[in-house]
């Protein structure tokens, strides 16, 4: 087994707060271990649940179309959650769950080492732009570390308010190209394209 399939293990086994014992399925994450770009939505809902896999219902859908857009699909992307079992009724992530089950985003962050992570939504934005408003700062790259976070709505605010459709639609096709030149400065040639030319984007 591989560090990433013991991981999901332990996730499908967890009880660290009470969201445990109310799943019918964990929901770890999925996608290639040596994906480049990762994305980081809030925590799965009805058909998440129901299927123990990110993104399948209707935001899932959209999220797909939004990854065609550019040219990749599921096969070329990492894909999870802030947390990894169901809220009842889909209510928001409490503040404890976030932090019960940060250990396992941490590790999936680790294992997965992408160059660029797409936070979907303010629950994950939080992490890394805390005190921000995802209405001022979506589709603008920031650099810490050698990882370039890149927040945007989530895909599911789409479905609910069409004003937020073009913005994701916008913000999606910038990936490519911030993609491009994380992964140009990962690899020790940040000559070519200065890190603090990434904020332009
Ligand atoms: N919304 C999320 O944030 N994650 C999912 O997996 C599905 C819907």
């Amino acid at each position: 087994m591989s560090d990433l399939t013991d991981l999901y293990a332990e996730i499908a086994v967890c009880q660290r707060c009470p969201l445990g014992s109310g799943r019918r399925n964990a929901v770890p994450g999925e996608g290639p271990e040596t994906a480049e770009i990762m994305f980081i939505g809030e925590a799965p809902g009805f058909h998440e649940d129901r299927q123990g896999r990110p993104f399948v219902g209707a935001a899932g859908h959209f999220l797909d179309e939004l990854l065609v857009s550019i040219g990749l699909g599921r096969q070329d992307v990492y894909i999870c959650n802030v947390l990894k079992c169901r809220p009842p009724d889909n209510r928001d992530p409490l503040p404890e769950e976030i932090e019960a089950c940060r250990v396992f985003l941490d590790r999936q962050i680790e294992l997965i080492a992408p160059r660029m992570i797409v936070t979907l939504g303010r629950f994950s934005m939080a992490r890394w732009f805390p005190g921000k408003l995802i209405s001022r700062i979506h589709g603008e790259p920031k650099r810490i570390g050698g990882v370039l976070y890149y927040p945007m709505y989530h895909p599911a605010a789409a479905l609910h308010q069409s004003r937020y459709r073009a913005d994701i639609e916008q913000d999606m096709l910038k990936i490519p190209q911030l993609l491009a030149e994380a992964s140009q400065v990962a690899e020790g040639r940040p000559e070519e394209k200065p890190a603090e030319q990434l904020s332009l984007f």
